[in-house]
């Protein structure tokens, strides 16, 4: 444990939970909690958004265990097609699965078989990501096959957009609407209704018609970062504070350099603050020289290399910051704040990657 601390406002996720759910216009939330809620902890997560959501939606079968023993009763969706030898432990736990090809549909009926249960899957058509997913003019046979199998229970039918939160991707992500309409209409005139439609993403909630679609996948949005196309918004609360401490701060003579391969020479004299935080905490290396900080609400440019364990800041000739100040990473201080998006602009990623690679080393808390 170091003194890097990741603070979740859990009724900020909450928040965004049911702006998403109005921007969905009122349909069913299966938010997304995959890769530990997207870095923020999944348990907990989970656990506080539980009674605002229809399910959730995760990405391995440990996943989904690791919701049941936490005592999350509600549905759980494996969001990708799951192996066959994970078969009985994703039915073990009551997760619903994946058709992401037709073979999963036999994969599937033989392991509920076997379990003496039933399965219960979401159809996935693949509209353009080309990830998983049967292809459009598959969709009936797959859906009949399904409907033929007495131990499975077709409760979704469902597509991932590719390109929903640019403004280029805008005709594409049209394109896949309307395959996935299409796709769903006749799946519903040869097998009947089915219960959970749906497409969006966060993206896709926020930038796309949703008409036919029962449910809504929430993931970044919940946890304040809007997709590419709403970056001015403000409609999402920010979710998590990453901090860390000064522990120390030291003069550094004009001309000196500054951590390894002395890529940082102080142009002046100066005084440098070490801070406890690392890229072994997921403070990425690709900030070197270009990440800033917050202590006091003032920002401070990060200087020299990340090293794993600590940071150096220079806090100009005069200052009053001293051993054990906070020190923010991302999120806010006095006015001033540091988004995961301004994270993820530095390290040329977006901000899913950017609290996704924070890691266990850093102790999360939970309002
Ligand atoms: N649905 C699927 C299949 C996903 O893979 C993801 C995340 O990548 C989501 C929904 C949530 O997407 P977002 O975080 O962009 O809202």
């Amino acid at each position: 444990m170091t003194t890097s601390h990741l603070a979740v406002d859990l009724a900020a996720i909450a928040r965004n939970v049911e702006r998403m759910r109005e921007r969905g216009g009122g349909r069913d939330v299966f938010a997304a909690v995959k890769a530990d809620a997207y870095g923020h902890g999944m348990v907990p997560v989970a656990r506080h958004i539980e009674p605002l959501v229809t399910g959730f939606g995760v990405a391995t079968v440990g996943e989904g265990r690791t919701l049941r023993d936490a005592g999350i009763t509600t549905p759980i969706l494996k969001l990708s097609p799951a192996l066959p030898p994970e078969l009985p432990g994703a039915l073990e736990c009551g997760i619903s699965l994946t058709i992401g090809a037709l073979a999963n549909i036999d994969e599937a009926a033989t392991a509920a078989r076997e379990a003496g249960t039933m399965a219960r899957v979401h159809l996935n058509v693949d509209t353009g990501m080309r990830r998983v997913g049967v292809r459009p003019d598959d969709a009936v046979a797959a859906a009949q096959r399904i409907e033929a199998a007495p131990e499975l229970e077709l409760e979704g039918i469902f597509t991932h957009f590719a390109d929903a939160d640019t403004e280029e991707g805008r005709a594409f992500t049209h394109q896949q609407i309307a395959a996935f309409r299409l796709a769903v209409d006749e799946v519903v005139a040869a097998v009947g209704p089915v219960r959970w439609v749906h497409s969006a993403n966060s993206a896709g909630i926020l930038n796309h018609d949703l008409t036919g679609d029962t449910a809504v996948r929430p993931g970044i949005a919940l946890y304040g970062s809007a997709p590419e196309l709403n970056l001015a918004d403000d409609l999402l609360d920010p979710v998590a504070r990453w901090t860390s401490r000064v522990i120390l701060v030291k003069p550094v003579r004009a001309g000196e350099s500054v951590s390894y391969g002395r890529t940082w020479t102080a142009p002046d004299d100066t005084f440098i603050a070490t801070v406890a935080v690392g890229y072994g905490d997921g403070y990425s290396r690709l900030n070197s020289n270009r990440g800033r900080v917050l202590i006091a609400g003032v920002s401070y440019p990060v200087v020299g290399r990340v090293c794993m364990d600590q940071i150096m800041v220079d806090l100009g000739a005069r200052t009053d910051v001293v051993a054990g100040d906070e020190v923010v990473l991302m999120g806010g201080s006095g006015s001033d704040r540091i988004t995961p998006q301004e994270l993820a602009n530095l390290m040329g990623t977006i901000p899913y990657e950017v609290t996704c690679l924070i890691t266990q080393r850093v102790r999360r808390s939970y309002t």
